[in-house]
């Protein structure tokens, strides 16, 4: 656990005092006639431990985000193995200080939801394990949703306001696909990747400079000190009426860039992250806007680990507004993988009917 850092986000307690106080007069704890009101949301896809309480699909009761950046930082990258053993060392404390922070209660959790996938299987089946063992345990209903389903509920959190149906990009460093989104669980894939995600991008490049991983945070602050012409990096449309990416080809001109330049690229490493952050904005920017107006859905949303870099944000906020479309876009710490999205997805699948079974594996 000292190699962990845990992040609580912990949210004004009048909020969840109210909430307590209506459990507190339900004809027994957890009981709301059947409907599903308090989710204990569980995540260990890849390298964070999370748990979260959320109410009604989207107000965040707790969210605690164990993250094991510093085991794996020395490796370059996440080890499987290593990040299954922390998710088992972390779990138990992570799920507790969740319920604690929550202030509402075990007694007053209506249902668990829990990742189930895409992610590293022995780090998925902590979580599950774990998830299925304490649904079990307190004869609670339980559901094993989709990361990528949670990271597309995670515009929801706080903020219910977004209709449907609406256009999001997801952009993690696993994924970068586009959606045309027409309830909480239902969806139409647009558009994907056919080669690397963007936050695979950028964490490939963030190596290649010698900036540590993971990558995206560091590409991002080291880019505010750049020119983002001054070396113009291709940027692959694929068909410019399409929505398919490419990262593969902007990963291969930062790296011969590099060694092309053996002995000056030193001095210009914050003129290439901004030159290469800016590459990788223009295109998802372009296609994200493209999408919804040929969906003619003037409202799009932004999610994933790279929806919470800067540039990004700023110039999808910028594009928007120009062709007259409302932008959603999680709190930062709501982008990369938490467990408060995955509360969120589970909240409408559990009052959908959806149960997972005792036997049922990721
Ligand atoms: P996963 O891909 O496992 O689902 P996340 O959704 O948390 O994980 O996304 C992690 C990715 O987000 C990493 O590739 C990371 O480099 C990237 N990322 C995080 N912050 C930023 C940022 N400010 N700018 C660009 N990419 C970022
Ligand atoms: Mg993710």
């Amino acid at each position: 656990m000292s190699s962990m850092w845990i992040l609580a986000v912990v949210f004004p307690t009048n909020v969840y005092k109210q909430r307590h106080d209506r459990l507190e007069t339900s004809s027994r704890p957890g009981d709301c006639s059947g409907f599903i009101m308090i989710v204990l949301g569980i995540e260990s896809s890849c390298d964070e431990t999370a748990a979260a309480v959320v109410d009604s699909g989207t107000r965040i009761l707790s969210s605690v985000v164990a993250s094991q950046v510093a085991v794996h930082h020395p490796y370059g990258g996440v080890v499987p193995e290593l990040a299954s053993r922390k998710h088992i060392e972390a779990i138990v404390t992570v799920v507790n200080q969740a319920i604690v922070e929550s202030g509402v209660g075990q007694d007053h959790i209506d249902g668990v939801a829990v990742t189930q996938g895409p992610g590293l299987v022995g780090a998925l089946l902590v979580g599950f394990s774990f998830a299925k063992a304490y649904a079990h345990g307190r004869g609670l209903p339980w559901v094993g949703v989709n990361h990528l389903e949670g990271h597309m509920n995670s515009v929801f959190l706080g903020d219910n306001s977004l209709p449907f149906p609406y256009v999001a990009l997801l952009v993690s460093g696993g994924h970068t696909s586009i959606y045309h989104v027409t309830s909480h669980i239902g969806y139409e894939q647009m558009g994907q990747t056919l080669d690397d995600a963007a936050g695979e991008a950028f964490d490939k490049v963030s190596k290649m400079l010698g900036l540590g991983y993971p990558g995206g945070g560091v590409i991002d602050r080291m880019a505010t000190q750049g020119d983002p012409e001054k070396i113009p990096f291709p940027r692959t449309y694929l068909e410019k009426s399409g929505f398919d990416f490419s990262f593969s080809g902007i990963k291969t001109a930062v790296k011969r860039y590099i060694m092309t330049h053996e002995d000056t690229y030193a001095d210009e490493i914050p003129d290439i992250a901004a030159g290469f952050q800016e590459a990788v904005v223009e295109v998802l920017t372009y296609k994200l806007i493209r999408a919804a107006q040929t969906k003619a859905c003037n409202h799009v949303a932004l999610v994933g680990g790279v929806a919470a870099n800067s540039r990004l944000r700023g110039c999808l906020t910028d594009m928007a507004a120009k062709a007259g479309m409302q932008v959603y876009i999680p709190a930062i710490e709501l982008c990369g993988d938490n467990a408060a999205m995955v509360a969120a997805v589970g909240y409408h699948y559990l009052n959908a009917g959806a149960r997972a079974r005792l036997d049922d594996d990721v």
